[in-house]
């Protein structure tokens, strides 16, 4: 037998290098973004095409390369950051594996422009699957901008596993909202299309997140700082209050690199503990500053794994971050809001914090049904009706009593609004806001439990889509078989639907999953939604009953009593009111009394 072993040519050995690094355009964003921070820039642009696909573009103003640098950053196990084996345990900079740009090059048509601060000209560089095509002298800014086209294109198995363009830009946004919270000082932006998706000056961190996620995050953020020998932790979390359904906007950096942690998340959820509705997750920026010689990055080649010598005392820093942010000393409550009903004999005990806290977050959210109020008043408030009562009562100004006696009085007015009439007043419900928040929980709850129960259609239809939303669909149908829909196969970009969730309307199955595909695109480009969140939403709001229905007597019951076993009943999933109380002091004042 013949000897049959060979190395590998580069060119492939990259190739195979490649499917490890760079698995979507996403990782080839993180890697360029990366190694403009680690070349010292004070300001990178990045530029997408099709969500990345045809086109990644990065542009910075950091230390530039050499001709000769320029050609070997192409080469596998090529770096200019790490010499020795030591030096890893050092690290400082981002990368330090030096197969990232050889990796990138090995799959696409790179072209590089870069040059030295103090060189007149710079060094221009075009490359095809490894192969150099070009590289000549080039008149440039200091600096160095990278083009990334047609990722994949020499691998169409790898080109045509990618999904559609928005799930793909969203990964591309994550990664940029990762390396934008991590170097407030540098200066970012992206450009998607055309458009100028995000302009970051640079500044402070809570500028940064302020400027990524809204203004809207200002009242919400709580700054943590705390220190010990070994390690620091700064950051901001949001306030209880504004936590959210859905996990997401949860971001852990050790070193100024985002990781993942479950163990180090479980941290930050222990402090937040007894101040979140269940199933809420709130919004963290945690750095973790810690010499390197204690961790080890070297886990994965994404590098979003760490590993720590001492997990535990991390973990218990963080927790007093948080903790002490959150000023849980005077905030915590020693008990559980949704299951207590002996609230207001706790209450009265526990003094002035926390009332205070009681009146600022306290919302019906946290009690589930009225025949709990009812006891609760009985035991806490002796004879106490709403108006009138003695001051205690005002803590409870924002929730509603809802008389169950009194159901039957319901009626429809322009067909817009229930009105119900209550102990306190007339209560006025949106019916189509109500309805929305009502549908967004019942959705969320079957995604999260897979538990979608399906009615099956009369006549089954069938749907043809464009081939994105095609893409989009499939890459989504888990969640939409959780939602209760069915439907199977039926030609090319074609699906024949046979049921949808059970107690929707049947007869517009089309409309409602053509519908749900469109919301669910549009929320994703405004809002950026986690995908489960952004489903409920979607749905909701395109199976609700709309402003101008006229509704049956039934339907108007079920509005009004689903609402307030919501946990969060106040709002529908954009934050509009659902309900509002024409009260005896409201009614008053129209009378001159
Ligand atoms: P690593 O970042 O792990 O060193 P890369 O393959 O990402 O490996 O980059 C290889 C080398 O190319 C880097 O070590 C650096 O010297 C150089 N380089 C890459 N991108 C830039 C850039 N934007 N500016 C200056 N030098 C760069
Ligand atoms: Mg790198």
């Amino acid at each position: 037998m013949p000897d049959v072993i060979q190395l590998l040519p580069d060119s492939i050995a990259n190739q195979i290098a490649a499917g490890e690094v760079v698995q979507r355009p996403a990782s080839a964003v993180k890697e360029l973004l990366e190694n403009s921070i680690d070349a010292g820039c004070t300001s990178v642009k990045l530029i997408v095409k099709d969500a990345g696909k045809t086109l990644i573009q990065v542009i910075d103003d950091g230390s530039g390369m050499s001709e000769t640098d320029a050609r070997m950053s192409l080469e596998r196990h090529a770096t200019s950051k790490i010499r020795k084996a030591e030096d890893l345990f050092t690290i400082r900079t981002m990368g330090f594996r030096g197969e990232a740009l050889a990796s990138i090059a090995a799959v696409s048509q790179l072209e590089m422009r870069t040059r030295l601060a103090d060189r007149e000209l710079g060094t221009l560089l075009v490359v095809e699957a490894s192969e150099v095509k070009k590289q000549e002298p080039v008149a440039c800014d200091k600096g160095t901008s990278i083009s990334v086209k047609n990722l994949f294109f020499n691998i169409p198995a790898r080109r045509n596993f990618l999904k559609s363009n928005p799930v793909e830009l969203r990964h591309v946004v994550e990664e940029f909202q990762r390396l934008a919270l991590a170097y407030p000082s540098i200066s970012f932006s992206m450009i998607q299309g055309d458009e100028l998706v995000y302009d970051l000056p640079a500044g402070k961190i809570s500028q940064r997140i302020i400027n990524l996620f809204g203004r809207a995050y200002q009242e919400q953020l709580a700054a943590c700082r705390e220190e010990t020998e070994r390690v620091r932790v700064t950051g901001y979390v949001g306030k209880p209050e504004f936590a959210r359904k859905t996990r997401g906007e949860q971001f852990l950096f050790v070193n100024n690199r985002f990781i993942r942690s479950n163990y180090l998340n479980h941290a930050v959820m222990t402090a937040f503990e007894g101040l979140l509705p269940e199933n809420s997750f709130p919004f963290y920026v945690l750095f973790i500053e810690i010499d390197p010689k204690h961790i080890d990055v070297n886990v994965h080649p994404t590098k979003t794994e760490i590993k720590f010598d001492d997990e535990r005392a991390i973990y218990a820093v963080i927790r007093a971050a948080v903790r002490q942010a959150l000023g849980t000393h005077s905030l915590a409550p020693s008990i559980d809001f949704s299951e207590d009903v002996n609230i207001i004999s706790k209450l009265s005990q526990s003094g002035k914090p926390m009332e205070v806290y009681f009146e600022e977050r306290f919302q019906p959210a946290t009690i589930r049904a009225s025949a709990d109020w009812q006891k609760l008043f009985e035991t806490g408030l002796p004879n106490s009706r709403l108006i009138g009562a003695d001051e205690k009562s005002e803590l409870f100004d924002k929730v509603p009593r809802v008389e169950p006696e009194l159901t039957g009085g319901l009626f429809q007015l322009f067909n817009q609004y229930i009105i119900q009439p209550v102990i306190r007043g007339l209560m006025i419900i949106d019916q189509q806001a109500a309805h929305e928040r009502i549908l967004y929980e019942r959705f969320l709850n079957k995604l999260q439990s897979k538990s979608g129960e399906s009615q099956q259609s009369l006549f089954p239809q069938a749907v043809t889509f464009l081939p994105a939303d095609y893409a989009l669909l499939t890459e989504m149908t888990p969640e939409i078989l959780a939602l209760g829909f069915r439907f199977e196969p039926f030609g090319k970009n074609t699906i024949q639907i046979l049921g949808i969730p059970a107690g929707l309307r049947p007869g517009r199955e089309k409309e409602l999953l053509e519908g749900l595909i469109e919301q669910f695109k549009g929320n994703q480009a405004e809002l950026a939604l986690p995908l489960t969140e952004n489903l409920a939403r979607s749905l909701a709001s395109r199976a609700s009953v709309k402003a101008g229905d006229k509704l049956e007597p039934e339907m108007m019951q079920s509005i009004a009593g689903e609402l307030f076993s919501c946990t969060a009943p106040n709002y529908n999933p954009e934050g509009r009111p659902t309900f509002f109380i024409l009260d005896l002091p409201k009614i008053q004042t129209y009378f001159n009394r």
